[in-house]
């Protein structure tokens, strides 16, 4: 054996053998599970014995849902995360332009990221075009809302950008304008990113080392695996091939500490089929690499107002939502995915996006039946029961993110009223039918540490000392297999990875406390001492 771990408690989320105290592992993978006496019976000179004194090992995490080349991206910006006042958010933003100018880099552009408006206790508005004038001048300036679907521009940006003349009522693009006319400064889904046009695209050299320090950075989460949205997201139209040819790199010359199971997003039906042609479903870079969906947007985000319900707002009854796709282009984005092999993983946060995905997974599958395909909803936050049944049905998976419920149980009452609230964010009807359920973070917007997410799964921790529809948690077993063998299964890889089995890849994480033991509160407090992915350690933090 090359490595015995050993006088461990060992959770499996393998029914036939729960909980063994001891794994061998050759070649990164599982050859036996047992007791200590049984396994140290395999160790040879050139084993190494890994005393575990007592902790609890899992399956490594594997998050379903993030962006992990943006949140590289996102990091090298200026970080509003932590503002908690308008004011805050304007100073930091003065601050920078500041030495943008001593620096002789006042044509750079200032890029302000993670700002949530619904924290902030002074004033919960996203400042305008003006405002950003007031703090940065004539430096270039944006600051893109941690959900990534709208931004706020200053008047310098918005010359570059060649919108300053847009009339309301002409405009084809998602924007607002001032009493007098001209442009307010705030602009929404895909034009939230219309700054990014002159991004330069980073090089492939650059993408390999984001993906270094960035996977990295998972494996001291605890996490063995992420499926990952990162095409077309740091330069959008120009970034796919770069962004493949450095997973390409990275995984072949060893140099990724997580697997990624990529949700390729190409929302345009030619280049859609191009890329499919390509890279098949299943196009492996070494072990670390799979193209394993295709990321479709369905919506925008709650805190917008930008997701499509199927009622109205009860807060904001002239809201719409704002549609991605129309039904003929959902239609054929999923069709050509389906008919081509793909799975899609599709961006849905109010019932109304779901209802058009659901009915363009069914047309696919009326088109051409595959009852094997993975097709899944990433979100599930607003739904009927009637749709969660939908989805069951038709063995659609939920990606869900269970620590959204920190910032989103303080506004979904208010946004959907509390009917269609309490059906909403409802982990327990999906583990209660048997959907393929799977937990994720959609980092940047949330930190990719399964720790908070498993705590409000389990809690729904309302941020105010009580609990958010705590009928609609799960149990801790459930969240576990949230994080791991449902992770897996939606990359299809439930027969190689997620669990502790011999046969599989040696995908551990150790931790500092029993989760299955401890109370639920306590559940933060978990440190991720080890984590090992096919065999190897990629954090050692004991
Ligand atoms: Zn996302």
């Amino acid at each position: 054996m090359d490595r015995i771990f050993y006088n461990g408690v060992i959770k499996t989320v393998d029914d036939a053998y729960p909980v063994v105290s001891a794994v061998c592992v050759k070649n990164g993978i599982i050859m036996h599970v047992g007791s200590d006496a049984e396994m140290l019976r395999f160790q040879s000179d050139q084993t190494e014995l890994i005393d575990l004194k007592g902790r609890f090992m899992m399956p490594g995490f594997i998050d379903s849902h993030m962006h992990m080349i943006l949140t590289h991206y996102q990091n090298m910006q200026l970080d509003l995360g932590g503002c908690r006042t308008k004011k805050e958010v304007l100073k930091l933003l003065a601050e920078e332009a500041d030495r943008h100018r001593r620096e002789g880099r006042e044509n750079e552009w200032i890029k302000g990221v993670n700002f949530n408006q619904d924290y902030w206790a002074d004033e919960k508005r996203i400042p305008t075009r003006l405002e950003l004038d007031a703090a940065t001048g004539d430096v270039p300036c944006l600051i893109l809302r941690c959900c990534g679907h709208t931004a706020s521009h200053n008047t310098k940006a918005l010359e570059i950008m060649g919108v300053m003349d847009e009339k309301e009522g002409e405009t084809s693009l998602n924007m607002l304008f001032l009493d007098d006319g001209t442009p307010q400064g705030q602009l929404f889904e895909g034009d939230a990113e219309l700054s990014s046009q002159y991004v330069e695209v980073p090089s492939v050299e650059e993408y390999v080392q984001w993906i270094r320090d960035e996977s990295a950075n998972c494996a001291k989460l605890g996490l063995v695996g992420i499926h990952s949205d990162d095409l077309n997201m740091v330069a959008p139209g120009r970034d796919v091939q770069n962004v493949m040819d450095a997973y390409k790199i990275a995984s072949e010359s060893g140099q990724m500490s997580v697997k990624v199971y990529e949700q390729c997003r190409i929302e345009e039906a030619g280049l859609l089929k191009a890329f499919i042609e390509k890279y098949p479903r299943g196009t492996m870079f070494g072990t670390r690499f799979v193209t394993n969906a295709i990321k479709e947007m369905g919506d925008g985000s709650l805190g917008a107002h930008s997701a499509v319900l199927r009622g109205s707002y009860a807060n904001d009854p002239k809201a719409k939502g704002v549609q991605v796709h129309t039904d003929g282009e959902m239609n054929e984005l999923i069709q050509i995915a389906h008919s081509g092999g793909y799975p899609v993983a599709v961006h849905c946060i109010g019932d109304g996006a779901v209802e058009q995905v659901l009915n363009a997974m069914e047309l696919a599958q009326y088109n051409d039946p595959k009852p094997d395909i993975r097709h899944g909803i990433v979100h599930c936050q607003i739904m009927g029961t009637d749709q969660v049944r939908r989805m069951q049905k038709n063995n659609v998976l939920a990606y869900v993110q269970p620590v959204f419920c920190r910032a989103d149980s303080g506004i979904v009452d208010d946004c959907v009223g509390p009917e269609l609230a309490k059906q909403s964010y409802d982990w327990r009807l999906f583990a209660d039918l048997g959907v393929h359920q799977s937990g994720g973070s959609d980092c940047p917007v949330e930190p990719c540490d399964p720790i908070p997410n498993i705590y409000y799964a389990v809690t729904r921790d309302n941020g105010k000392g009580g609990s958010w529809y705590p009928e609609n948690a799960v149990t801790m077993e459930e969240a576990i297999r949230m994080f791991t063998i449902e992770g897996a299964y939606a990359g299809y890889a439930e027969a190689t990875r997620g669990s502790i089995t011999v046969g599989k890849y040696a995908d551990f994480v150790v931790l500092s406390q029993d989760l299955t033991k401890i109370d639920p509160k306590d559940i933060l407090n978990t440190k991720i001492l080890m984590t090992v992915l096919e065999g190897e350690t990629t954090y050692d933090g004991r």
